[in-house]
């Protein structure tokens, strides 16, 4: 066993560390928790040329997987070998016990479909209807409590220098400018793919419905794009003969299917709307009987409250009600605006009217907010911008034949200041860039080319990098070729 020094920090730190969440001990007397198994798995501290799932095959693991921040099995992307078979990417799900594959529900649930093994503490029963099984208790690098002090304070979002990628040491190798180039070079082709998809979907159905497709896409965020994708194709349906911006929330709330059928009884101002709306849709709901979504397309879990569709929904109203988006943009496209406007003047345009009741709500169930919230912003205002309303502005110029307007925009985009950070962002910042790679990503065109690069080369090969050309792509771009 490693010497740990027998001081009173290295002492009180044993008794404290015993209390954190990270080794709580779950209801056993000498278990640790899951998360403690998380940490283990994922930072191999295991004798890993012994393992062997409980039914007798060997297990190499060829990379751990990625943390899931998102819901689902534990860890994502795993590659495995398990006895002669050859190596297979999937998913790696923790539990404490293999019973906690039928009582988590995981045996019902498709996100779990492709767990290929459930790491277990220390119980070894299998059944037919499990992931094969394996036992960390038995293979441990080093006894429990030693592995608590070298664990517990490192978060599962840091990945381990060794699982970085292959391109990490060319990248880093690289002088700041030209892996900033880089990134600028691969964010173009993210932007112009993004243009040409708007483009596209203009000459199907105008610039206009283009425009409002994109917009209602970004509001889905990433959980409710395709539902809110729906709606927006469906709006010459709905949209028509609405009075206000209140009668597009009923219809859009009621279509939708996120209109409750009960009041909550408890909150009177969210029954007071309730009813209104409810009184609207009523007379509404079989005119708009062919536009309704099932309530089962939309996706809450995970979801924070400002995101949830039904507040996005609200937005939306207002800003169809308002009648003169599109020309407040093409406004703001021509006008002179130093950098650090670029942001506040666009949310001016778009964080919509107060309104009485989604300004002091979340949601339909949250209780009653004391100050007003915003319906939109500044993070949810860079998305638009750099997914939608830059490239669609844009790629009009350039169908437009208007060379001014087209470098304005591009000059925009590059300088347009980074979004909020991400799960996806951040894997793909330490897989890529490791330690110390947000420093490179102050404006939004580094996260916009971090990520497709991680489409068009993380997305083509697995988490040990198998056949991925991107580290030779980066040499030649280091050698200028
Ligand atoms: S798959 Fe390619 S781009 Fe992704 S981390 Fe590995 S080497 Fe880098």
């Amino acid at each position: 066993m490693f010497p740990i020094a027998d001081t009173f920090y290295a002492r009180r730190r044993v008794a404290f560390a015993r209390a954190t969440a990270l080794f709580e001990r779950a209801g056993q007397p000498d278990g640790p928790s899951e998360r403690a198994l998380q940490s283990i798995w994922q930072h191999q501290r295991l004798r890993r040329d012994e393992l062997k799932t409980a039914e007798g095959q060997s297990v190499r693991v060829l990379h751990p997987g990625f943390i899931s921040v998102e819901g689902g099995p534990d860890f994502r992307g795993a590659v495995l070998q398990l006895g002669g078979e050859p190596p297979r990417t999937g998913d790696v799900e923790i539990d404490l016990r293999t019973s906690g594959w039928h009582a988590h529900g995981h045996d019902r649930n498709p996100a779990f479909k492709n767990v290929i093994l459930q790491v277990l503490w220390d119980e070894p029963t299998r059944t037919t209807t499990t992931p094969p099984g394996l036992v960390l208790k038995d293979y441990l690098d080093a006894p429990l409590d030693e592995l608590t002090l070298s664990l517990e304070n490192l978060s599962l979002r840091t990945l381990p220098e060794e699982l970085r990628g292959h391109c990490c040491a060319p990248l880093r190798a690289l002088p700041e400018e030209k892996l900033l180039a880089l990134l600028q070079d691969a964010a173009r082709v993210r932007w112009q793919s993004k243009s040409a998809q708007l483009l596209a979907r203009a000459r199907q159905a105008g610039w206009e419905q283009a425009l409002w497709e994109g917009m209602f896409r970004a509001l889905g965020y990433k959980h409710n794009v395709w539902p809110l994708q729906n709606l927006a194709e469906l709006r010459s349906r709905w949209q028509p003969g609405a009075a206000n911006g209140f009668a597009l929330q009923a219809r859009l709330l009621g279509i939708s299917a996120l209109l409750p059928d009960e009041l909550t009884r408890r909150q009177k101002s969210t029954d007071n709307y309730l009813r209104t709306v409810w009184d609207q849709w009523w007379r509404d709901r079989d005119t708009f009987a062919d536009c309704q979504l099932p309530r089962s397309v939309w996706k809450f879990h995970g979801l924070r409250p400002a995101n949830h569709p039904e507040r996005r929904l609200a937005l939306a109203a207002h800003w169809l009600a308002g009648g003169h988006l599109l020309a407040q943009l093409e406004q703001w496209c021509v006008a002179d605006l130093p950098d650090d406007k670029l942001v506040p003047s666009l949310r001016k345009i778009l964080v919509g009217p107060p309104d009485d009741f989604w300004s002091y709500h979340w949601t339909l169930r949250s209780p009653k907010l004391k100050t007003p919230q915003p319906l939109l912003g500044e993070a949810r205002v860079t998305d638009l911008a750099v997914n939608v309303i830059l490239p669609w502005l844009w790629v009009r110029a350039v169908e437009g034949k208007n060379a001014v307007l087209r470098d304005r925009l591009e000059r925009r985009y590059f300088a347009w200041p980074p979004a909020e950070d991400n799960a996806v962002l951040k894997l793909a910042r330490q897989r890529l860039l490791g330690v110390g790679g947000n420093q490179f990503m102050r404006n939004a065109f580094a996260q916009q080319g971090l990520l497709q690069i991680v489409r068009d080369f993380c997305g083509n090969s697995d988490a040990i990098c198998t056949a991925c050309r991107f580290p030779e792509l980066v040499r030649e771009w280091g050698a200028g070729k």
